[in-house]
C-alpha cells in the first residue's frame, strides 16, 4: 500500500501535465494509435517473455517460477489476441477504451515479469537464471519506456512495475551488491522517465503540427471553393465540382447546367449601396438553395452571376428546374424594410446535348444566357445550334469593325423628319451603316450590339457625332440633325466631352443637334446618365425619346429630364398588331406631349393611309419610307435644296 504512493503521486503528476498540455482528442488518439502500431514487436516481445521463464522455471526448478511463467504466458497471450483484434482506426471503440485495455495488459505483463525476476534472487537461483530474469525484466522495462512514449503515463508505469519487485527483493538481500542493483534501479527509473517524457513531447508536438497544418490545409482549401458573400461555391468550386460529377455518372445521365444574371443589379448596387446588394445576393442565394433538385451544385461566379449545375431526368425536367428557379427569384424580396423585386435572365445547356465537356458546356450556357439578355431580358433561354453560328458572325464582325472605322467602310445616311401639318423637314436622323467588302450593306441592328459589347461603340459613337455634325453645319439653320446613343457610350467617361467636341470642331450650334436616347438607358445607373443629360441640354442640346413604348413603360422618367421629342415606335404603326389599341396609345402619347409641350414623333410611315391617322391622332411629326428612306448626305443636300425651290416657286407664284 505505501510503496503504491510515490507511483500514484507520479502518475497523478504525468496526468496532470497531459492534461495542461491540452492535447486534442485527436492528438490523443493518434498517440494511442501508436500503442497499437507495430503488433509483431509485441508478439516479439511476448515470445522472448514466455521463453525465458520458462526456460528459468525449467532450469531452476521451482514451482514459483513455473507458474508465473504460466501467469505470463496467459497475460501474453490474451494481449496479443487483443492487439489482433482491435483495429485503433475504427471509430467504434473510444479512445478511453483502446487506452484501458493497453493499459491493464500492459502493466500486469510488466509487474508479472518483474516478479519473476525478483523471484529468481529471492529464490537464489543459479547467477545464469537471475542474470536471464533480472536483465530481462530490466531490458523490457527500458524498451517500453520508449515504445511506449506517446501515453508517458503506461510507459513510465510499465518500467516502474517491472522495477520494483527486484528493488524491493535487492533492499532485502542487503548485500553490498544487491544494494548497489538497487541504487542503479532507483537511479534509472526517473532518468528513463525524463527520456520518455521527452520523447512524448516531441512525439506529441510533431504529431499536433501535422494536425494543425492538415487542418488548415483542409479549411484552405474550402475557402478557396467558396464565394465569401453566399456561402455557396464560387467558379474554383464549381469547377472542382462538375468534374468530380462528370467522372461519376454514366452514359445515360443528364445534367444542365444554368446561368443565370440578375437584371439591373448594378441599379440596386448602386442607388441602396453594397450592403443591401449584398444582402440580395444572399437571398438570392438562398432561394437557390430552396429551389435546386437535390445533388444540384450552386455557385455565384462574382458580381451577379449564379450557376447551378443540376442532375435531370430529361430536357422537360430541365425546362421546369429553371421555371422554378426563375419564379423563386423573382419573387418580391424585403430587406431592411424595402420591399425589392429581383429579375435574372438564363441561360441553360444539358450535358450531353449541348456540350460533352464542361469548358463547352459552359459556352453554350453562356451563349443562351447571352440570347436570353439580347432577347429583352428577364427570360430564360436554352441552347440552340444556331446561337453558335450567330456567335460565329460576331465575332468575325467584332474584328472587322475596328478595321472597317479606318478603312472609311462606315458612313451615314440621313432620313428625314417631316413636319405632319407643313410637310416641310426639320430634321434628319444620322443613321450609320457599313458597306462591308465582301459582307456587302450591314444593317445597324447586327453591328451596334457588337459594337456596344466590345466598347468599339464609344470610338464609333464619337465618330458618327462627329461626321453628322460637320454635315449638318451645312445645312439651312431651322433644319437639325439626330444622332443615336446607346446606353454604353452614355456612360463611358467623358461621353459628354465627346459630343462637345464634335460640335465645335464642326462649328455646329448645339440647339441643332437633337439626342435620341432609348427607355433602356433609365433602368440602369441613373447617376452619369443624369449628369450627361443635364451637362447638354445646359447648352442647348436637346433629347429625343425614341422607340417609345417598347421598353420598360414607366413614365417618371419623362418628368424628370428634359425631352423635347417623343418617337412613338414603329410596331405601333406599321408593325404587326396595329390596331384599335396601339391607335388609343398613339393618341394618348400625342394627348400627353401636347400638355408638356412635347413634340410627338411617329417613326416607320409607310403610307399616305398611316400618316393620315397618325396626324388625326395629333402627332406633330413623321418619318417613313412614306416620305424618304435614309439617303447619303448629298442626297438628303439635295431633299433640303428642292424643297427650298419648291417654296420659292409657290411664294413666286403667289
Ligand atoms: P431607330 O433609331 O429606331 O432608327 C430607325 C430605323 O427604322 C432605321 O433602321 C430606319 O432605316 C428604319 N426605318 C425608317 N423608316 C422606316 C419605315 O418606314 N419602315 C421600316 N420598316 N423601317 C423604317 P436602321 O438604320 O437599320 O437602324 C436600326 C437601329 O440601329 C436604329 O433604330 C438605331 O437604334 C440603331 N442605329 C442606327 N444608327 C445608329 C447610330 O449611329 N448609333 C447608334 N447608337 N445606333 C444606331
Ligand atoms: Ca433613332
Ligand atoms: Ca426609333
Amino acid at each position: 500500500m505505501k510503496a503504491a504512493w510515490p507511483f500514484s503521486k507520479l502518475r497523478a503528476g504525468i496526468e496532470a501535465r497531459e492534461r495542461t498540455d491540452k492535447v486534442s482528442a485527436r492528438v490523443r488518439r493518434l498517440l494511442v494509435k501508436t500503442l497499437y502500431t507495430q503488433p509483431s514487436s509485441l508478439a516479439i516481445g511476448a515470445l522472448n517473455g514466455i521463453a525465458a521463464t520458462a526456460i528459468a522455471a525449467w532450469v531452476s526448478d521451482h514451482p514459483e517460477l513455473l507458474i508465473g511463467s504460466l501467469v505470463l504466458t496467459i497475460i501474453a497471450v490474451a494481449r496479443v489476441t487483443a492487439a489482433l483484434g482491435i483495429s485503433p482506426d475504427s471509430q467504434k471503440t473510444s479512445t478511453q477504451k483502446l487506452e484501458l485495455i493497453y493499459e491493464i495488459g500492459a502493466f500486469s505483463y510488466a509487474l508479472v515479469i518483474g516478479i519473476i525476476a525478483a523471484l529468481t534472487v529471492w529464490l537464489g537461483t543459479s547467477a545464469e537464471v537471475q542474470v536471464l530474469m533480472v536483465a530481462n525484466a530490466l531490458c523490457y522495462g527500458v524498451a517500453v519506456a520508449a515504445r511506449n512514449a506517446g501515453r508517458p503515463s503506461i510507459a513510465i508505469g510499465q518500467l516502474t512495475l517491472s522495477c520494483v519487485p527486484m528493488m524491493i527483493v535487492s533492499l532485502l538481500m542487503g548485500t553490498l551488491a544487491h544494494i548497489t542493483l538497487f541504487v542503479t534501479m532507483l537511479l534509472l527509473l526517473p532518468a528513463m522517465a525524463a527520456i520518455t517524457l521527452n520523447i512524448f513531447k516531441v512525439l506529441r508536438d510533431s504529431i499536433a503540427a501535422a494536425e494543425t497544418s492538415a487542418k488548415l490545409a483542409e479549411k484552405m482549401k474550402v475557402l478557396a471553393r467558396t464565394d465569401v458573400v453566399t456561402g455557396l461555391a464560387n467558379r474554383a468550386g464549381l469547377n472542382h465540382a462538375m468534374v468530380e460529377t462528370m467522372m461519376s455518372i454514366d452514359e445515360n445521365s443528364r445534367l444542365a447546367l444554368i446561368w443565370i444574371d440578375l437584371d439591373r443589379f448594378k441599379e440596386v448596387n448602386d442607388l441602396l449601396g453594397h450592403p443591401v446588394g449584398d444582402r440580395v445576393l444572399s437571398e438570392v442565394a438562398r432561394r437557390l438553395v430552396n429551389v435546386c433538385p437535390e445533388g444540384s451544385t450552386i455557385s455565384r461566379f462574382g458580381g451577379d452571376e449564379f450557376v447551378v449545375f443540376c442532375p435531370v431526368k430529361d430536357r422537360h425536367h430541365a425546362e421546369l428546374v429553371s421555371s422554378e428557379i426563375h419564379a423563386e427569384i423573382m419573387g418580391p424580396m424585403r430587406i431592411e424594410g424595402d420591399r425589392l423585386e429581383v429579375r435574372a435572365s438564363l441561360g441553360v445547356a444539358l450535358l450531353p446535348d449541348d456540350g460533352k465537356d464542361a469548358d463547352t458546356l459552359m459556352q453554350s450556357a453562356d451563349l443562351a444566357l447571352y440570347h436570353a439578355k439580347i432577347g429583352g431580358r428577364s427570360q430564360t433561354r436554352f441552347f440552340d445550334r444556331s446561337m453558335t453560328r450567330d456567335l460565329v458572325r460576331r465575332r468575325e464582325i467584332e474584328d472587322e469593325l475596328r478595321a472597317a472605322l479606318q478603312r472609311d467602310e462606315l458612313s451615314i445616311f440621313f432620313q428625314p423628319i417631316v413636319d405632319l401639318e407643313t410637310g416641310r423637314i426639320r430634321t434628319f436622323e444620322a443613321l450609320v451603316r457599313w458597306f462591308h467588302p465582301e459582307k456587302g450593306e450591314l444593317r445597324p441592328d447586327e453591328f451596334i450590339p457588337v459594337a456596344e459589347e466590345t466598347g468599339v461603340i464609344v470610338t464609333l459613337g464619337n465618330w458618327i457625332t462627329a461626321q453628322a455634325a460637320r454635315i449638318a453645319a451645312g445645312w439651312p439653320e431651322d433644319v437639325t440633325v439626330a444622332v443615336n446613343l446607346s446606353p454604353l457610350q452614355i456612360r463611358a467617361p467623358g461621353a459628354a466631352l465627346g459630343i462637345r467636341n464634335a460640335l465645335r470642331e464642326a462649328g455646329l450650334d448645339p440647339h441643332r443637334l437633337e439626342l435620341e436616347v432609348t427607355e433602356s438607358l433609365f433602368v440602369e445607373d441613373s447617376h452619369s446618365t443624369a449628369n450627361f443629360i443635364q451637362e447638354l441640354s445646359a447648352l442647348g442640346v436637346k433629347f429625343a425619346l425614341d422607340d417609345f413604348g417598347t421598353g420598360y413603360s414607366s413614365l417618371g422618367y419623362i418628368n424628370k429630364y428634359p425631352f423635347n421629342k417623343i418617337k412613338v415606335d414603329r410596331s405601333f404603326v406599321s408593325g404587326e398588331n396595329v390596331g384599335r389599341k396601339s391607335e388609343a396609345i398613339i393618341r394618348a402619347v400625342a394627348e400627353m406631349g401636347s400638355r408638356l409641350e412635347m413634340e410627338i414623333v411617329a417613326e416607320g410611315l409607310e403610307t399616305i393611309e398611316q400618316v393620315q391617322a397618325v396626324r388625326a391622332a395629333g402627332c406633330t411629326l413623321g418619318q417613313g419610307y412614306y416620305f424618304s428612306r435614309a439617303v447619303p448626305d448629298y442626297l438628303a443636300a439635295m431633299l433640303l435644296a428642292q424643297e427650298r425651290e419648291d417654296e420659292m416657286l409657290r411664294f413666286g407664284g403667289n
